[in-house]
Parts: structure tokens; sequence; C-alpha cells
């Protein structure tokens, strides 16, 4: 008979759950130790967007020339207040050596693979498992009003297309309405990507952990792990708000917390928290049918089957989860310029989230150097959620020592040395 093995996940976030999930389907038995409730962190509030669209990081040639008048206004989508903090500049300054034609194409590579591989792996397991997610096959929308922008996304276009597969179609001008006739006249076009999808993410969060309770996951709430005990190159035992702990295999799914458990792992985990906004209402008579980016506000909007959501923005601010009502304000103005669809006063939900931003636009998956039985998980950025399926049977892959179904190489930790 086959030893059953115990795994603990620390961190109740969609890396931390899909991880879970996919080591029970390795025969693990699992136990998710999460600090506050499922889905506290970035998981809750986000676009739910699962979107293989996403293939081209943050970090392009020019990117950082260009967004520079906007960080030092204080008044676009990207804000990096200035403050003494050593470890955000060191960042910003790996960034900016990431913005490299060869880094961006070996990133991108490295992107497709786990968004590519993330949505075969979410279309199997919706159509094995009765999940309501609100799962919505309307594609992704990116939209432009400026002309010379929306012209030259062309040969990023291109790219995706040749290098990457990906099917994508322009709308130009009034065309783009004919599609999406929310928007507002006078755009300058569109790129849709109509192979993307979208869900309610809260609804995925509650959904997918009543399928890991079935399968005997056992999750405790409230339960910060407060220190990892490692020695002899092993993790012995973990201390936590609930008592000491041991497993066979232990995975830090925590998001943008995960550097705190740096050191004593003998790892580099270079993430700061990219802090973004959202709010939901009820949906608004005339919604878009399409999720929808503004492409030069960075604003996103999603219209989910019982609620329609504006988010984004990305605030380089350290840990710091105060609603900026004027980034708020920011999204809703942002909307109504591009949107014909009245947005209601009343607002059910604000919030905000901190995405694990890693500079090089890859998240970290891998064993940690100093200790062998447990994994790192994390870093997933802006598409935490259109990569955690992959993330998480990646993990389970590597803890149970079988062939990764994508080359790990790209997401390991040995990268930062
Ligand atoms: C505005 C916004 C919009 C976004 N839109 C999208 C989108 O459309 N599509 C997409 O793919 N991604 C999107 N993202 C990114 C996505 O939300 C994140 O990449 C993803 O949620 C990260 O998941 P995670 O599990 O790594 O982290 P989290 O969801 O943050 O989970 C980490 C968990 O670990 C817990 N934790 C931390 N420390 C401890 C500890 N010591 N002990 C126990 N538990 C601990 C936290 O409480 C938290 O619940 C968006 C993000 C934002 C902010």
């Amino acid at each position: 008979m086959k030893e059953e093995r115990n795994a603990i996940v620390i961190g109740g976030g969609l890396i931390g759950l899909w991880s879970a999930w996919y080591l029970i389907e390795q025969g693990w038995q699992v136990t998710l130790l999460e600090r506050d409730r499922i889905g506290s962190g970035a998981s809750h509030g986000n676009c739910g967007y699962v979107s293989p669209s996403h293939v081209m990081p943050l970090s392009t040639p020019g990117v950082v020339a260009k967004s520079l008048p906007m960080v030092l206004k204080g008044n676009g989508a990207l804000s990096i207040p200035p403050r003494f903090d050593p470890g955000l500049w060191k960042w910003l300054y790996r960034f900016w050596r990431e913005c490299t034609e060869t880094k961006v194409q070996r990133t991108a590579i490295a992107r497709h693979a786990l968004l590519a591989s993330a949505m075969q792996l979410y279309r199997e397991f919706l159509a094995e498992h009765p999940v309501d997610c609100e799962w919505q096959d309307e594609g992704l929308l990116f939209v432009w009003k400026s002309k010379r922008d929306f012209a030259d996304y062309a040969a990023t276009a291109e790219r995706l297309q040749q290098d990457f597969g990906l099917n994508l179609k322009a709308y130009e001008g009034e065309a783009v309405r004919d599609l999406e006739p929310a928007l507002r006249t006078g755009m300058a076009g569109g790129w849709h990507f109509p192979d993307d999808a979208h869900i309610r993410p809260d609804k995925l969060l509650t959904q997918l952990r009543g399928q890991l309770e079935q399968r005997g996951c056992v999750i405790h709430e409230h339960t910060p792990v407060e220190r990892l005990r490692i020695e002899a190159g092993r993790l012995q035992g973990l201390e936590t708000g609930g008592g000491a702990m041991t497993a066979d295999l232990v995975v830090l799914a925590t998001g943008a917390e995960a550097p705190r458990f740096a050191r004593p792992l003998g790892a580099r985990i270079p993430i700061q928290p990219g802090k973004g906004y959202s709010f939901t209402m009820t949906p608004p008579a005339g919604a878009p049918r399409i999720p929808m980016i503004f492409e030069e506000k960075h604003v996103a909007v999603t219209p989910m089957k019982t609620a329609f959501r504006v988010g984004s923005t990305m605030q380089f601010v350290g840990y710091d989860k105060t609603l900026d009502q004027r980034r708020l304000n920011m999204l809703r103005q942002s909307t109504v310029e591009h949107l014909q669809t009245p947005l209601p006063e009343q607002v059910d939900e604000q919030w905000c989230g901190w995405r694990p931003m890693v500079y090089d636009g890859l998240p970290c998956i891998d064993r940690a150097p100093a200790a062998s039985n447990v994994i790192v998980a994390a870093g997933n950025g802006m598409v935490g959620l259109a990569s955690g399926t992959a993330t998480g049977k990646l993990v389970a892959e590597l803890a149970s020592e079988v062939t990764p179904h994508i080359d790990p190489a790209p997401y390991s930790l040995s990268r930062f040395r």
C-alpha cells in the first residue's frame, strides 16, 4: 500500500487552494493554514480575468520612460510615492534591467507556458466538477482612445499571433462599438482576445474550498504561521497561532507576504506588494458584455453575472491596506470616460489587495534552498488567478517528484542568486 504523506499549505489565496487541490490529486493528505479567512488577500477582489492573453510582462523596453511622467505627477494608474525603502529601490532597479528585448522574449515564453496550461486545466476542472464561479467565455477587449497607441499595439499583436499562436482581432474606430455597444463613441479601436474568459473570484474561492473539504482537506482559518523551524536542511516544524505543527511537506503560498520567510528558507524572494483597488456593484442597466481594459488608464471592467466590477491601479506603498478614496475615484472617472453605461452611486464593496510582484514578471515555484521539504509558490503578480491552476499543478509535481507538465526552470529561485 502507498504510504500517505501529509502536507501543510500556508496561505488561503488562489495559489494555496490550487496547490492543495493538485497535492490531493497526487495522493497527499493536506492541511491548509490561513492567517485570516480564505481569500483575505489579493485573491478576493481581483478583476476575475482568466487571461492567456497576458503573455507580455510589464517590463517592456521603453516602459520606464513612458510611465515616469505619470509617476512624477502622481495622478496615474502607477504610483510610487517617494519614501525611504531600499528594498523597493533595488526591486525597481532590477525591474528596469529586465526591460530588454531578449529578457522580454524569455519571460513571455515562460508566462505563455504557465498561462496556456492554466487555461486548459481550468477547463478540465470545470468540466469535471460542479463549480459555479460565473465562468463566461466572452474574451477580453483592450481599448484605446489614442489612435497612435492603438496603431502601435499592432506590432505586439503580430508577435502574440506569430510567436505564441494567440487568437486576437483588431476592431478599428467605431467597429469596436459594434462589438461592444456599451463603449462611448470616439474610441480609436480595440483588440479582442476571444479565448480569454472571466469569473467571479470570491465564488471560485468558496466553491473550491468546498471541493477541497469534500476531499478531506482540513482548513484552519485565523491560524497565522509565525515561524518556520528549520534544522539540518529540512523544515522540522511550524509555530502557528494555534500551536506547533509538523508535516512531510510545506508549501509557502503567502502571496505578497512570502518574503517574510525568505531568510530561514535560504532564498531570495524579491516580491513587492503592488497595491490595487476595485469596487463592485450590482450590474447596471446597459452594462458591457465583454470585460475590457482601458489601456491608457490601465483600468479594467468586469461584467460578472451577478456583479459589475471596476479595478486596477498599481501603488508601491509597502504593506499598506488603507483604501485611498482618490484612487477609487480615479477608477470611476476612467470608466465614465469610456462607457456610456451610467454607473450606480451605490457600491457593494470597495476593496484593495496586494499583487505579489516579482520584477521579472514570473512567479517563484521551487524548493527552498535551505529546506528541501518546503516549496515556495508565490509571486504570481497580475496573473495569479489566470495562472493559478498550472502553478498548483507544478507545486504538486515538484512535491511528488513526478515529471512536471511544464518546464519549471524559469520559475526557480536560483535565478535571483
Ligand atoms: C486590483 C487587482 C486586480 C487583479 N486582477 C486579476 C485578474 O483579473 N486576473 C488574475 O489572474 N490576477 C489578477 N490579480 C492578481 C491576483 O489577484 C493575484 O496574483 C493572486 O490573488 C495572488 O494569489 P496568492 O494566493 O498568491 O496570494 P493571496 O491571495 O494574497 O493569498 C495569500 C494568503 O496568505 C495569507 N497569509 C499571509 N501570511 C500568512 C501567514 N504568516 N500565515 C498564514 N497565512 C498567511 C494571507 O492572509 C492571504 O490570504 C489582480 C490583483 C489586484 C490587486
